[in-house]
């Protein structure tokens, strides 16, 4: 058993009632570690602690701030076996994409250890010989970060590096449901040298925990990732004080294939999105529009490629898919194929829990390819954040766009094709904040990440991730002769 501390003005305590819960094993259900269960009080006192470290915070020079990044990079990477071993316990993934991911959080850490050092102003032109403008811009405040469970480690990361490069401070609230590795992560920035009050971590349920840091008006700045609804709440609370947010919520990614792609990469590259992490992420592929000169191709290459995949527990170094998060993950996802069953569709693949007995106690979900989907089912049109695959044929590529834009999200969408103008055409059309083509990743680490429509606003890495922590200021002066 883990025994989890919060992180409060550098010191590691319980919460103030002594409260606290158990976490458990995804893969079997066996209880791992403790966690404190903060309420109201605890968020303050950390709110309070960064309020008193941010002045001097933010007047540490960039380069200062940039040692300790790259300080808390080499303790991640460090750490990597703890960390990701950690991750895998709590979120199921595995061992292999555990490290991966915990790698990609010490490198947010360095990218913005020197993007911070890049903070320029603007000396501009002005309307009169008698005065001169200049444009800066300086660290927001306190910020309040609020995470899910899916990728904790990395959505925590791509936060708190730009976060303090900026000069903000940072009370962090990873998911109630898996905090471990976020924490361990903290830690290790904390350790780097950060001065007391500049790293936070509270824990506690999104209730009580993250609504005060949404409702408190110490917290300047609320960068959150999570599920629509809930970023529709923290709009509304965050509003009463006009706070800056960002908010990266859910997605419901299309994949279109046309005829004149490289079928066998479309195939690969698809099954990677659809079903890694279980399909839970939300850059996963949600709905695949292939064309129909090449459907049954794709079809059986794409079902034939899926049931190779092993399940299991993500400790073994063998498997490629772990158990699903929990319970409740699981049942959306039994009823969202429920329902396309009864519209329509088949099960190609899949669509049950595996048999065996080491399945027995963990969440595991076999991934399931369906045939003959449309759109009035639910996987076509809600998030359904499980190992489901919904396959719609297409005959002209303005239907497959039509289609693919038939949302209220707008994360990621992909498209393969070998033809450059039918890559231009759809990348233009596509009404998403990444546009994957012939890749079926949108996250690189000098370009925006970000979300269209009901998927949220902002974004993360690049310079862009670096301005959400920032307010500009313009300084007027007159001259004197
Ligand atoms: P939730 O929205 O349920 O929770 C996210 C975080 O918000 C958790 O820390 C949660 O706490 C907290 N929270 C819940 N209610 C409130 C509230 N009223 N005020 C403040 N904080 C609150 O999302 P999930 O954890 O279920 O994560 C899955 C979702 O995240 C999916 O919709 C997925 O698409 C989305 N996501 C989006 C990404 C993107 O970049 N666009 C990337 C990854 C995931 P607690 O854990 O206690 O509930």
């Amino acid at each position: 058993m883990y025994y989890l501390k919060m992180l409060i003005d550098g010191q590691l305590v319980d919460s103030i009632s002594g409260d606290a819960t158990v976490i458990h094993n995804p893969a079997n259900q066996e209880p791992i570690a403790e966690v404190p269960v903060g309420r109201r009080e605890d968020v303050r006192l950390a709110l309070n602690a960064a309020q008193r470290a941010f002045p001097k915070w933010a007047e540490t020079t960039s380069q200062r701030r940039g040692e300790i990044l790259h300080e808390g990079a080499r303790l991640v990477r460090q750490r990597i076996g703890e960390i990701a071993r950690l991750l895998t316990l709590e979120e199921g993934k595995p061992l292999k994409q555990a490290k991966r991911e915990v790698l990609s959080s010490a490198n947010a850490l360095d990218y913005y250890a020197e993007e911070g050092k890049r903070n320029f102003g603007e000396w501009v032109p002005t309307e009169s010989r008698q005065t001169r403008s200049l444009v800066i811009k300086q660290p927001i405040g306190v910020a309040a970060i609020i995470t899910p469970w899916n990728y904790p480690v990395d959505l925590l990361a791509w936060k708190v590096g730009p976060a303090l490069a900026a000069g903000c401070t940072v009370v962090a609230k990873p998911s109630s449901k898996a905090p471990l590795a976020a924490t361990a992560f903290a830690q290790a920035v904390n350790d780097a040298g950060t001065p007391a009050g500049v790293v936070n971590v509270v824990h506690g349920s999104g209730r009580e925990v993250g609504a005060e840091l949404v409702e408190n008006p110490t917290s300047r700045k609320i960068a959150f990732t999570g599920e629509t609804d809930t970023g529709r709440w923290i709009m509304e609370h965050a509003a009463q004080h006009i706070k800056r947010i960002s908010l990266e919520l859910g997605g419901q990614s299309p994949f279109i294939v046309c005829k004149d792609a490289s079928i066998d990469d479309a195939v690969e590259s698809c099954v990677q999105r659809a079903f890694s992490n279980m399909g839970q992420i939300c850059i996963s592929v949600n709905r695949i529009y292939v064309a129909d000169e090449i459907a049954d191709e794709f079809i059986s290459k794409f079902v034939d490629r899926t049931v190779e995949l092993k399940i299991g527990d993500g400790l073994d170094p063998d498997v490629d898919l772990g158990p699903m998060f929990n319970e409740a993950q699981r049942q959306k996802t039994q009823e969202h194929i429920a329902d396309a069953l009864g519209k329509g569709a088949k099960v190609l693949c899949g669509g049950h829990e595996p048999e065996g007995e080491e399945y027995k106690r963990g969440f595991f979900f076999l991934p399931t390819v369906l045939s003959h989907a449309n759109h009035t089912m639910r996987v076509m049109r809600e998030e359904t954040f499980g190992p489901v695959a919904p396959v719609m044929r297409f005959k002209t590529l303005d239907d497959a766009l039509r289609l693919a834009n038939d949302t209220r999200y707008g994360l990621a969408a992909y498209i393969f094709t070998n033809d450059l103008t039918t890559a231009i055409y759809a990348a233009e059309r596509l009404e998403a904040g990444g546009i994957g083509v012939n890749v079926n990743s949108v996250i690189e680490t000098q370009a925006p990440f970000g979300a269209w429509k009901l998927s949220g606003f902002g974004h993360e890495r690049a310079h862009y991730g670096l301005e959400e922590y920032l307010e500009i200021k313009h300084i007027r002066f007159g001259l004197v002769r």
